[in-house]
């Protein structure tokens, strides 16, 4: 009775293999596999990654690494999140890892260390994350010799500026103190060319969600509840306004379900005056995820941790067995069961 993710398998690899030819073929692909694998899992979208053959990967942390590396070797394993001090130990500095340095102080940590670990040294962009100011480039060129220099990465936004343009004057910079091969986020695959030299572009909502076509979401209906005005229902004991059709489907809290505030069919200043009261499910019109005959069927009270319970119309043809429809939001959702079929 699960949350399922059925994926088009040949949909969804025919997109892969056209985003990676139009970035410049696998070497100039880095893909993602990091937090739930982009809804897919990161199980998943690993073994894509070896299918399409690319000689490196990334992950977002220390603590997706060892899983990961495991299931893409030989290929590198990029880790996103900066080396700290507290990072170091023989589990994280093995051959395959390559580490994200952003600060002079833990770039001279690792250089110092006997280790000689592989790192990619991150500037600072518009986005402001992480990064060594690039005013310090001058200081970074000495102490790339106590390491295996991998070459530079940034971390670009998404809108407003250019990332071309930030790409390459930032990669001209950087390669004017050091050349070698320039890491980047968020630059179309079609422009990344532009960026010039030995460019890697990261990639996970491009490559693995752009043909979100090839994908189906749906919940398992695992109780119907015929219900008469004035019944009480739900942890809150409240009373059904009208009668109706309480169904209980799979997908809760814990699969990321209604975490974000799910948008509400009801008027804006409504809605804002229920959060104030932090009675949300008051209002009695919060949308769910879950569509039955297309339409948005709304919550009956905030999703419980393994499923929901949500209003469908008093006669409604659903049974026990069903599958509705789900629109989650793909990064933030874990699905019970992943198809690829
Ligand atoms: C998550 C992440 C990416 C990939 O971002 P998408 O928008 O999913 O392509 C690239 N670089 C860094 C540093 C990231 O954290």
């Amino acid at each position: 009775m699960p949350l399922t993710l059925r994926i088009d398998a040949a949909r969804w690899r025919a997109h892969q293999e056209v985003y990676v030819a139009t970035a410049g073929g696998p070497s100039a692909v880095v893909p993602v596999v990091k937090g739930n694998g982009y809804g897919p899992g990161r199980a998943v979208v690993a073994a894509e990654a070896v299918r399409l053959a690319v000689p490196a990967v990334a992950v977002g942390t220390y603590d997706e690494l060892a899983d990961v590396a495991r299931r893409v070797a030989p290929a590198d394993v990029v880790v996103m999140t900066p080396w700290r001090p507290g990072q170091a130990g023989s589990a994280v500095l093995g051959e395959q890892v390559i580490h994200t340095v952003s600060r002079l102080e833990d770039l001279a940590a690792l250089a110092a260390s006997a280790a000689q670990p592989r790192v990619v040294v991150e500037l600072l962009t518009s986005m402001r994350r992480h990064g060594i100011d690039p005013a310090q480039l001058a200081e970074v060129v000495p102490l790339l010799d106590g390491v295996r220099f991998e070459g530079w990465s940034l971390h670009l936004p998404l809108s407003r500026t250019d990332p071309v343009a930030e790409a390459v004057r930032l990669g001209a910079l950087a390669r004017a103190h050091r050349d070698g091969p320039l890491w980047v986020s968020h630059v179309p695959p079609g422009r990344l060319r532009e960026v010039g030299g030995d460019v890697r572009l990261r990639t996970g909502t491009g490559l693995w969600l752009a043909g979100h076509h090839a994908m189906r979401w749906t919940a398992t209906v695992i109780d119907v509840h015929r219900l008469r005005r004035g019944d009480t229902y739900g942890y809150r004991q409240r009373a059904a306004r009208r009668d109706a059709t309480l169904l209980v489907v799979a997908g809760g809290t814990s699969h990321g379900i209604g975490l974000a505030g799910p948008a509400a069919a009801v008027m804006a200043r409504q809605r804002a005056a229920a959060l104030a009261r932090g009675a949300l499910e008051a209002v009695g019109h919060v949308r769910s995820p879950y569509r039955l005959d297309r339409a948005f069927l709304a919550f009956a009270e905030p999703p419980h941790m393994q499923c929901s319970m949500v209003w469908a119309p008093p006669g409604a043809a659903v049974a026990v067995g069903d599958e509705l429809d789900a629109a989650v939001r793909y990064p933030t959702t874990y699905a019970d069961e992943v198809t690829l079929m």
